[in-house]
């Protein structure tokens, strides 16, 4: 009974994803749907069940998002629209194949850390992609452990430079992004060390936290060349409106 409730939720959450895109554009719904369907991958038995799941969420999600296709079957092709909803189910049948590997994949990330690890993979994941597109594909990126004072154990979030391509030179001299290593940092990231915990009356028995921070400012006096990366803030719009 609890199973075939989880599958229509899916299902469900699949279609309700879709309203995310153009033209509804309710983005927040394509999040909660995401996260619902997280939820439900966390309950699955095995990995057999977290796999439908994922499936089932795609089969919804790609059966609304892709019903334009019947329209076109109707009006540019006039044929008629049952035809095109064949054809949209069927590439939904097979599209949901993505999601039912992600959701398989998430499943068998947890079981070995966590859904903590889920989330950091996905993050990292995204991250990458988004500086791939920003700098090119051939784009590196790298996740390696790290100190800082306030949180324990730390990691740091690199990419490779944009402008050596990870060489460390430019024009035969060394480059100045990345002050010759080929790596840019991008982000720290942490276990909330206990003594921050018990600073604030938090027990670090009962409660523990994560901690961790993105330097878009950083990348903006990157990309820019910008001397300091204080005068972004000092809001002195002769300077801001050099950048669009
Ligand atoms: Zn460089």
């Amino acid at each position: 009974m609890l199973e075939r409730r989880a599958r229509l939720t899916a299902f469900a959450a699949g279609l309700v994803s879709a309203a995310g895109f153009a033209p509804l554009s309710l983005w927040p719904l394509t999040l909660a749907a995401l996260a619902l369907l997280l939820h439900l991958v966390s309950t699955a038995q095995s990995w057999q069940r977290a796999a439908l799941l994922g499936w089932l969420f795609g089969v919804g999600h790609f059966t609304f998002g892709n019903g334009w296709i019947a329209t076109a079957f109707t009006y540019q092709a006039e044929m008629p629209a049952w035809l095109g909803w064949i054809a949209v189910v069927l590439l939904a049948l097979y599209l949901a194949v993505y999601p039912a590997l992600a959701a398989l994949g998430a499943w068998a990330l947890a079981r070995r850390g966590g859904w903590p690890l889920v989330l950091a993979f996905a993050g990292l994941w995204t991250v990458t992609e988004w500086l791939r597109r920003l700098f090119g594909e051939d784009t590196k990126t790298r996740f390696r452990p790290s100190y800082f004072p306030f949180t324990e154990p730390s990691a740091e979030f690199d990419f490779s430079c944009f402008k050596c391509h990870g060489t460390g030179k430019y024009e035969n001299d060394r480059c100045r992004p990345c002050k010759g290593s080929g790596w840019i940092e991008l982000g720290g990231s942490g276990m909330v060390h206990p003594n921050v915990l018990r600073a604030v009356n938090v027990d670090p028995t009962v409660y523990s936290g994560f901690a961790f921070g993105f330097g878009l400012d950083r990348m903006a006096a990157l990309m820019y060349e910008i001397d300091d990366i204080r005068y972004l803030f000092e809001n002195d719009v002769r300077f801001l409106e050099q950048f669009r």
